[in-house]
């Protein structure tokens, strides 16, 4: 208990966290995997673990692929009268090659066959394809926290009765109109020589703009075809204009750059040696993913996740404790592509590959714990389906009951990088966060900047994670690990 005291006055009173939230968003900028700002970003880090006393590196996980950069971006419609248009590039596209002053044309080909009919017709041309979504106005805040009864459900969740979660922005009984694909779309356009494709959803309204991929980005991938993400707002004026037989015209001036220097994928890992002479040789791990989407700076998604974790390496270090276990940190990249900074890493480091189960430097990893929900304060823990560990996570968390955190659901968790050690069978766990606005306004959105971030429940989420990685490195035994291996490690991202 007293060293869950010092915990609590270093992480709650004394916090660093949101320096370094400013270090990963305002400082580094943008860090899609492998580009010039994830380099700043990951650069930082090891540095900064090391002016705290804890060895660090950038440590290579293999080849990946390209990185870029956006250089420049202007989209406005010219004709029938001016207006800038909110538009954003996706990742990974090619530039337009200077201005290019560009008429619309809305493709409604429906098939390959149809496509065939615009031969010679989409040079010079900006390209867009039907919708018939329509904007609803939403009725609902678009922050929120987990309420007591949604946390009691989820502590009585059963897994033998899993929900199943509608998805999909059409709504039922409506069908989005039968066309090309956008793919298919983009290989005539780029060969007919067209200027741009422009993409929109219903979900990327009120100047939010949820942008990700625009194609390959392994090194000996083609550039891709120009794809800009439009305000749903902006697209649909455009498109009714165009169907309606009014000239429209846009202004598009892009320019990105590839970078294939180095096509190697980097994760950042930093340890503090543990000290007991039995147990040093044991890890407690934890981390979360640094790369971002290219929109804005990745604050909730995953700067808020990696400022917390450097937070909890600068609690332990700060406070003076010599751990049992090591304590290692892992700041992953490429998981917005698959995971792919963890599932190599646990790969290189712990998996035997023959049988794709644990080998024996694996086996002396006890636990890894994760950040990648947000914003949100930690309200309790994932179990990934290991009864085992409920008691005593349950009891790790009694501390903190007054900071909101006391709920443990058997309930899984997928989409990031506990999945990489829970593939295997090394406990990985991730915290259940509240959601505040990550669905609705920051997750892979132009908005996920550094002003989306909660001081306060950042403090909180470090202080509970430094008290769990605290209690994993001193307890006599590792975490138990699962009866019967899950398939969740398999689960998409
Ligand atoms: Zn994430």
């Amino acid at each position: 208990m007293d060293a869950v005291q010092k915990i609590r006055k270093e992480g709650l009173d004394n916090s660093k966290v949101m320096e370094h939230a400013f270090y990963f968003t305002d400082v580094s900028g943008p860090r899609l995997n492998n580009s010039p700002g994830y380099l700043r970003a990951a650069n930082w880090a090891k540095d900064q673990l090391k002016k705290w006393g804890i060895d660090a590196k950038l440590e290579s996980w293999g080849d990946w692929g390209k990185g870029w950069e956006l250089e420049k971006s202007y989209v406005a419609m010219t004709a029938p009268y001016y207006r800038p248009i909110l538009a954003f590039p996706k990742a990974w596209v090619a530039g337009s090659g200077g201005l290019q002053s560009a008429e619309v044309i809305v493709v409604t080909a429906k098939d390959s066959a149809e496509l065939e009919t615009y031969r010679g017709k989409l040079k010079g041309k900006i390209v867009l394809l039907p919708r018939n979504d329509t904007l609803k106005p939403t009725f609902n805040a678009d922050a929120s926290r987990f309420t007591d009864e949604e946390l009691q459900k989820m502590a009585e969740f059963d897994p033998k009765n899993v929900p199943q979660r509608p998805r999909g922005q059409f709504q039922q009984g409506q069908r989005p109109p039968v066309t090309v694909t956008l793919n298919r779309l983009k290989d005539f356009a780029k060969i007919e020589k067209a200027v741009a494709i422009l993409s929109a959803s219903p979900r990327g309204r009120d100047g939010t703009l949820f942008v990700s991929g625009g194609g390959a980005y392994t090194a000996s991938a083609p550039e891709n075809f120009l794809d800009l993400m439009v305000a749903y707002e902006d697209y649909m004026t455009l498109y009714r204009l165009a169907t309606s037989g009014i000239p429209v015209k846009v202004d598009v001036d892009v320019k990105t750059k590839f970078y294939t220097g180095d096509i190697k994928g980097y994760n950042v890992v930093g340890e503090i040696k543990g000290t007991d002479p039995k147990l040093k040789d044991e890890i407690v791990m934890l981390g979360g993913h640094l790369d971002s989407w290219h929109g804005a700076t990745g604050a909730t998604d995953n700067a808020a996740g990696c400022a917390v974790m450097m937070e909890v390496m600068r609690i332990l270090k700060s406070s003076g404790f010599k751990p049992r276990r090591t304590i290692r940190i892992a700041l992953w990249g490429g998981e917005e592509q698959g995971l792919h900074g963890s599932r190599n890493y646990v790969r290189n480091h712990f998996t035997d590959t023959a049988n794709r189960k644990s080998n024996a430097e694996g086996d002396k990893v006890s636990v890894y714990f994760n950040l990648d929900n947000g914003t949100g304060k930690v309200r309790g823990v994932y179990l990934q389906g290991n009864e085992g560990v409920k008691p005593i996570f349950t009891k790790w968390l009694e501390p903190f009951a007054d900071l909101g955190a006391k709920t443990v659901t058997l309930q899984n968790t997928g989409g990031t990088d506990h999945l990489a050690f829970d593939g295997i069978g090394i406990p990985g766990f991730q915290f259940i966060q509240d959601e505040i606005e990550y669905d609705t306004r920051t997750h892979h959105t132009t908005m996920d900047s550094y002003d989306h971030l909660l001081a306060d429940d950042l403090k909180q989420a470090a202080t509970i994670i430094a008290s769990f990685v605290y209690n994993a490195a001193q307890r006599e035994q590792k975490i138990p690990r699962k009866a019967v291996q899950s398939a969740s490690g398999r689960q998409g991202f």
